[in-house]
């Protein structure tokens, strides 16, 4: 039982306890005392009977012979009245008795019930008797006998019914109260239960409530002061739910603005342990928030420039800036930002750590350098071909007209080559910078293809070489013409370029369902049987100014951009390009391209 509950019965029981016992015992007093005082009037009245009965002579002077008559007379009385009879005279002498010897009894003058023993007020007391060994109730009444005596005559009885009558009284009063107890403790206990009960289911609530089970209520328990503490729990519990609530709700939106941001954060606290991981932080890492949060910095030891980083910013508590590699698993450059966070009464919270991703930028930076250092490089060759040339003439060493011509051609075919060389560049950086726009029509291809050849057809007579079409009459596709036919010209023109004389061009297209992309798309392919290409440099070959041959190239006039803008162009048109080459026996080409561009 709770401590409460148990208590409240116990102090309900002990005070029912205390009153049924104070009932019982005035109950026995007032019992005994009425018993008593109906006894003495009893006994009053039968010495009032046996005044008039009485012819007692005058009691003897003192020292005489007691006459027995006395002694007598008093047995006698007793055998009548069922009580002991003493005959007392005025002055105290004990003239007889009916139970013990006159001579052997001390004056009575002072016992109590003699004393205050006045005619019509007979005396009485209730004492122990050393003789009999129990209570006596003693009644005394001065009398005036017919045959001259004077004095006094005293009834005493044994109380011993009296008590018998009390101690049955007891029983029965012993056993009703006991009865009385174990009601009162039943209905103590559901009183208890009832008031208790209130309680304990409000203490329940606010047990649960504070484990956090917020949807706890204490309902409606009344209007007493039980039931409002009940109701202001329950309101004390809405507003803890809807403020919960809205602390959840802030949650989740600062989680969400976490998880998407494009930088990565990690929060460190005061004490130098990991508050906060956000996603973007976890994949720049290669960590997991749930493993590292609420451990220490060092978690992260494995990153050493990152938790030097973090050291020095918790030391310094103040904005910290600097860039690192990370290798995750790969090499990556990391913008690393410290800020100390500070809360309202500028109390220094930890350290905000802002990761920012800068290999792309870097790396781009990088190209773009690159580039114009290419770009440069390359211009540099023909312009300065052209001053030597132009030069050599001016200085008019060259004096026979077939080698001047033969300068002049070369400082023509220089300039030629700068001229298409300045094309290619800036048709490359426009279509890398997407400043071009595609302009969408269908196009059939055959015609395309007849078109590509005619173009080349004067380079392909001279080298012998013959340029056969495998295009289904039917296809169209839907494409920007005008650079469609740049990259087959740019495909085709290479293989002219690169394949030895006598040799041949095959040109296929095949439309095809394409099972990843759901579409129907179209396979083309360009295959020579020319000088191939080795295969450490298959990957490259798309890339800016990468030649194999770098003077294979510039003989057959390239520039070195002419398959990375064919790149580019492709994947405008969401399609895809490949190769595949043997050195020797020639290369394919493939290209694949979409039916139709959706939304274009
Ligand atoms: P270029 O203007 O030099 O031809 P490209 O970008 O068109 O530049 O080609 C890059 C390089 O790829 C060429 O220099 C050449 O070495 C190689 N290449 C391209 N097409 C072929 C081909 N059909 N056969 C052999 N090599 C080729």
């Amino acid at each position: 039982m709770r401590p409460f509950r148990s208590r409240l019965t116990l102090i309900m029981l002990l005070l029912v306890g205390i009153s049924v016992l104070a009932a019982g015992l005035t109950m026995a007093k007032v019992f005994r005392d009425s018993h008593i005082s109906s006894l003495e009037e009893y006994m009053a009245r039968e010495i009032n009977l046996l005044e008039d009965m009485l012819e007692l002579p005058a009691a003897p002077a003192e020292g005489e012979n007691l006459p027995l008559v006395f002694e007598n007379e008093a047995k006698r009385l007793a055998a009548l009245t069922d009580s002991r009879v003493t005959f007392v005279a005025k002055d105290g002498r004990v003239l007889g008795d009916s139970q013990s010897k006159p001579g052997l009894m001390d004056n009575h003058l002072n016992r109590e019930e003699i004393r205050d023993a006045r005619p019509g007020v007979p005396g009485h007391a209730v004492r122990y008797s050393e003789t009999l060994g129990r209570d006596m109730l003693y009644v005394a009444a001065p009398i005036v006998s017919s045959g001259g005596f004077e004095g006094y005559v005293r009834l005493s009885m044994s109380l011993a019914i009296v008590e018998e009558g009390l101690q049955r009284g007891w029983v029965i009063m012993g056993t009703a109260l006991a009865i009385l107890f174990l009601i009162a403790a039943l209905i103590s206990y559901r009183i208890a239960r009832g008031l208790t009960r209130p309680i304990e289911h409000i203490m329940e609530t606010a047990n649960r409530i504070s484990k956090l089970d917020y949807d706890a209520r204490v309902g409606s328990m009344g209007r007493d002061e039980i039931g409002q503490l009940g109701a202001s729990i329950d309101n004390m519990a809405d507003s803890l739910q809807t403020q919960m609530h809205t602390i959840r709700d802030n949650e989740s939106l600062l989680q969400n603005v976490l998880d998407n941001m494009t930088g990565g954060i990690i929060m460190i606290d005061e004490n130098e342990k990991i508050g906060l991981v956000n996603r973007q932080a976890e994949r720049m890492l290669g960590v997991r928030a749930d493993r590292i949060v609420g451990r220490s910095y060092t978690e992260l030891k494995r990153f050493y420039d990152l938790t030097k980083f973090i050291r020095e910013g918790l030391q310094h508590k103040a904005r910290t800036h600097d860039e690192l590699s990370l290798f995750v698993p790969e090499e990556k450059l990391i913008a690393l930002d410290g800020v100390p966070m500070t809360i309202q009464d500028d109390s220094y919270h930890g350290m905000l750590f802002l990761f920012q991703d800068v290999s792309d930028i870097r790396r781009l930076e990088r190209m773009r350098s690159e580039f114009v250092a290419n770009v440069s490089h390359e211009l540099k060759t023909p312009v300065a071909a052209v001053q030597g040339f132009a030069e050599t003439l001016l200085a008019g060493g060259v004096k026979d007209e077939e080698t001047a011509r033969s300068f002049l051609k070369i400082i023509y075919d220089e300039g030629d080559r700068l001229n298409r060389l300045i094309g290619d560049i800036l048709d490359l950086s426009k279509i890398e910078s997407r400043r071009i726009q595609l302009d969408y029509a269908p196009v059939h291809m055959l015609t395309l293809f007849q078109s590509v050849s005619k173009v080349l057809e004067g380079a392909a007579e001279q080298k012998r070489i013959e340029i056969r079409l495998d295009v289904p009459e039917e296809l169209f596709i839907e494409a920007d013409e005008d650079r469609l036919r740049q990259i087959f010209i740019n495909l085709v023109g290479n293989g002219v370029s690169y394949t030895p004389e006598g040799g041949r061009i095959i040109i296929k297209a095949d439309e095809f369902m394409d099972e990843e992309y759901e579409s129907e798309r179209i396979r083309f392919s360009v295959s020579d049987n020319g000088i191939g290409i080795p295969k450490k440099d298959l990957p490259r070959i798309f890339e800016r100014f990468y030649r194999v041959d770098k003077a294979r190239s510039r003989s057959s006039g390239g520039t070195g951009l002419g398959l990375s803008i064919v790149k580019h162009l492709v994947e405008l048109h969401r399609g895809t390009i490949s190769v595949e080459s043997e050195v020797g026996s020639g290369s394919t080409f493939m290209v694949e391209l979409p039916v139709l561009q959706e939304n274009p």
